[in-house]
């Protein structure tokens, strides 16, 4: 059944040439969810189900269906017109345009839309709005995250999804980039891989384990942060 609020992956496998990085993979990211969260160790294959969900890779089997569509096989570009937008842990700002060209980049609408979005992202980080002339290279880490969070919103997704965003943040960072996380799903549905599991699942409606390529484990955000696997693996000791 098709569904067009849904993004609905179905027994994908995907693979770098002869190495399977992914098995099996289902599930399942829905609008009316304010934040899915993935999580999972180093090499589990987090950033690989992103980037096959945004057509940087296609699966060499299953299917993925994008609000009612099957997305398996279109372009990237494609993808983000149909409102899945990725913000890679690469960033992949423009380091020497400024920080306005950098999310004028991030738009697809037209003139009046992008004004309407420039405001809402100036107000939800004034910091970038002071800095707009300044070129994205020279802003510290934690601007930049918010610069490459904010270009993501300037294309108007239905659903956002952010790689580790709090990665290589200073500790008093995260919480302020969790903090924007929560506030961005309350109007955009959130699909969140990230190192700290007990943040992500904490903020999460719904919650999927990879481990190894698998989903060995999913259900709502409190759910795994009781699941016995997720409070040995990834919990214990991290308080
Ligand atoms: P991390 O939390 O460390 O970012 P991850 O869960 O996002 O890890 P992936 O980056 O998806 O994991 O990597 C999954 C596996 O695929 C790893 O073993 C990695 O070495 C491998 N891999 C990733 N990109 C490539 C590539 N371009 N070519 C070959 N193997 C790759």
């Amino acid at each position: 059944m098709s569904d067009n609020n849904t993004i609905t992956v179905d027994e994908v496998d995907v693979a770098y040439g002869d190495l399977q990085v992914l098995w099996d993979v289902s599930m399942e990211v829905r609008e009316e969810d304010d934040i899915v969260s993935v999580i999972g160790p180093n090499g589990a294959g987090k950033t690989t189900l992103l980037k096959t969900l945004s057509g940087i890779l296609e699966p060499m089997d299953g299917r993925i269906e994008l609000f009612g569509e099957e997305s398996t096989g279109l372009r990237a570009e494609e993808i983000t017109d149909r409102g899945f937008v990725h913000v890679s842990e690469a960033r992949n700002l423009f380091g020497d345009m400024s920080v306005y060209e950098n999310l004028r980049m991030g738009s697809y609408t037209e003139r009046e839309s992008f004004d309407d979005t420039l405001d809402e992202v100036y107000e939800m980080f004034p910091v970038l709005k002071e800095r707009r002339d300044q070129d994205a290279g020279t802003l510290s880490g934690g601007e930049q995250q918010m610069l490459a969070i904010s270009r993501g919103l300037m294309a108007q997704p239905r659903v956002l999804a952010l790689d580790e965003p709090s990665g290589a943040l200073a500790p008093q960072l995260v919480e302020r980039v969790f903090d924007t996380i929560e506030s961005i799903s309350e109007d955009i549905t959130v699909l969140l891989v990230e190192q700290h599991v007990d943040r992500a699942l904490g903020l999460a409606d719904r919650a999927y384990l990879l481990e190894n390529g698998r989903i060995v484990d999913e259900g709502t955000g409190d759910e795994l942060l009781e699941s016995d696997h997720v409070v040995d693996a990834y919990l214990r000791g991290s308080a």
